[in-house]
């Protein structure tokens, strides 16, 4: 009988010690890859940029450092983005061929593989927020359009009107599109946002919101609420975040791909972002992509000359940047 006790008070201090959090956690971020070029950004703009940056990375910290889950620090993190006009989505998303606003979003749970996904809505504030509704509270990944509104009206999100989404420069760049009558479609500005998160009990968390890129036509959908495409977690692996071209990382199945390189070749989480990045460029297509893996080794990977990024973690080390 003694024995028993002895071998059950065991078992409950091994499990309460295997509950235990770690205490380290880190964070990624990125606001999108394209052609920056330093000299046509004024340091005022850059500044700007730099402060939501390390307003978002404070955000997502808080929330961390109190224990709380990676993915209500990516989901918290992507909504001050999505409420900033400086980045495409949320309030500053750019505009269809049609001059209205199209979201996409995603999250993704490493530990249980469970993702959820919104493309093509109109009114819809904070996209990242339904993503995950979609994941926690229906028993689909993918919700699009008219549905997705419907679903996030249901699960008591309040709608907006479309032209809450309106700012000058994002409008004024449809037209300049329009105006040279470019043959292709769409553009090559990116401004997509994205974070994945490592909490304190391992687990990882990923998401990534858009609007798309300017000018889209015919209900275009990018990668950035494809699993597997623009977002990806696994917590055997990492957790992704991609922001480019999104008709080359669907091709490449870019986000699942760098997992599969992970697990299958053993190559760290850098190598397997700058082999898959070599991959896009081989192919035409441009963007970058920001993960971390369970140990909370940062990777933030690009072949354009800059993506707005940024890390964070629990030994106090913290970066943000924009260039190369
Ligand atoms: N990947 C996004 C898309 O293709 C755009 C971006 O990242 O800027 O919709």
């Amino acid at each position: 009988m003694k024995r028993l006790v002895i071998c059950f008070a065991i078992l409950i201090s091994v499990s309460v010690l295997w509950a235990q959090p770690t205490k380290k956690y880190a964070m990624v971020i990125h606001g999108g890859a394209g052609v920056m070029d330093q000299k046509n950004m004024t340091s005022e703009m850059q500044n700007e940029f730099i402060a939501v940056l390390n307003q978002v990375l404070q955000v997502g910290d808080s929330v961390l450092a109190h224990g709380g889950t990676c993915m209500d620090a990516v989901e918290q993190s992507i909504m001050v983005m999505e409420d900033s006009p400086l980045f495409n989505a949320g309030k500053g998303a750019v505009f269809t061929h049609d001059g209205i606003v199209e979201l996409d979003a995603s999250v993704m749970e490493g530990k249980s593989l469970k993702a959820g996904a919104i493309a093509a809505v109109r009114d819809i504030k904070n996209p990242i927020r339904v993503a995950r509704a979609v994941m926690e509270k229906s028993e689909h990944v993918m919700l699009s359009g008219l549905g997705a509104s419907q679903f996030a009206k249901e699960q008591g999100f309040e709608p907006v009107d479309n032209s809450y989404f309106y700012t000058e420069k994002r409008f004024q760049s449809l037209q300049e599109l329009l105006k040279k009558e470019r043959e292709a479609t769409i553009n090559d500005k990116h401004g997509t946002v994205g974070c994945v998160a490592l909490d304190m009990f391992g687990n990882i968390a990923a998401g990534t919101s858009t609007g798309g890129m300017t000018n889209k036509k015919y209900g275009r959908i990018g990668d950035s609420p494809i699993i597997g495409a623009g977002t990806y977690a696994n917590n055997e692996t990492g957790g992704f975040s991609c922001t480019g071209h999104g008709e080359y990382y669907i091709r490449l199945g870019f986000s699942r791909d760098i997992s599969a390189l992970m697990e299958y070749k053993k190559i760290t989480i850098t190598e397997a972002c700058q082999e898959e990045i070599r991959k896009l460029t081989d192919m035409g297509g441009t963007g970058g992509v920001i993960g971390l893996d369970k140990k909370g080794n940062i990777a933030m990977e690009f072949n354009t000359s800059g993506m707005f990024r940024g890390y964070i973690n629990s030994n106090g080390e913290k970066q943000v940047a924009i260039f190369k």
